[in-house]
């Protein structure tokens, strides 16, 4: 992995686990050091995996980001992915972004002050095309401006697909419990592996023979899980038809 403080070895395992049953739908190794950007190519993975035409992916906030989330939404995976806590605004003591509040109908926002910051800035960057709201001639005269920015006046920037994330928080908000069962769900592989399998530390080297590795790995576990729920006949059984 290529870290901040230079090469190291190491290898980032994704794992998509089937709620229902704690069975690994899909596994994928890679040498990022990060999550962002993995969930859609394991979660589309797991889902076509399972043979089925939608599931709900729940992640940790690692992997919030935009275009990672609507490329689930395109692939029949409607994922659940919390906003993780960045607000350089608060840091500085300036009203956050949350404190904005957003009219999809009318594309505006309306600042603590009550005005209405509208698009004013376009930025095209790789992750899409971002627009900065603003309001100059309100925060020009505005008695919160030094609550608010150093600067002449606020801009808050959203993406123009930024509705993904809106209704993907709205989803978060109807189902509060998901995050917990989430963790519950992603450990029990993760602990059986390192508990009882032995298998804390990966026996092999370079990428393609640790993806070779964990996937047996995942192939054992998956035949100790399954035996576990339906007993050995019935695993014997069903392989056979
Ligand atoms: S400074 Fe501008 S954006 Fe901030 S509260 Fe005042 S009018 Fe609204």
């Amino acid at each position: 992995m290529k870290t901040h403080k230079g090469p190291v070895v190491g290898y980032n395992v994704q794992i998509a686990v089937d709620a229902k049953h704690n069975l690994i739908a899909e596994q994928q190794v890679h040498d990022n050091v990060t999550d962002i950007g993995q969930l859609a190519q394991t979660a589309v993975a797991a889902r076509e995996n399972l043979a089925v035409e939608r599931i709900d992916a729940v992640a940790d906030k690692g992997y919030y980001t935009i275009g990672d989330i609507e490329a689930c939404e395109a692939a029949g995976v409607t994922p659940y992915v919390p906003k993780p806590i960045r607000s350089p605004s608060k840091r500085k003591g300036f009203f956050p972004k949350s404190g904005f509040q957003y009219d999809v109908t009318t594309d505006t926002y309306a600042c603590p002050s009550g005005h209405c910051l509208r698009p004013a800035y376009f930025h095209d960057l790789p992750g899409g095309i971002r627009i900065q709201y603003a309001n100059r001639d309100a925060c020009r005269s505005c008695s919160l401006r030094p609550r608010c920015t150093t600067d002449t006046h606020r801009r808050i920037s959203r993406y123009a697909n930024e509705i993904v994330m809106d209704r993907m928080a709205e989803r978060l908000a109807a189902k509060p419990d998901l995050l917990d069962h989430r963790r519950e769900s992603v450990e029990h592989p993760f602990g059986t592996i390192k508990q009882w399998m032995g298998q804390g530390t990966f026996l092999t080297r370079r990428l393609s023979n640790v993806r070779g590795e964990f996937s047996l790995t995942a192939l054992a576990y998956n035949m100790r899980r399954a035996i576990n729920l339906v007993g050995v006949p019935a695993l014997v059984a069903a392989v056979s038809t």
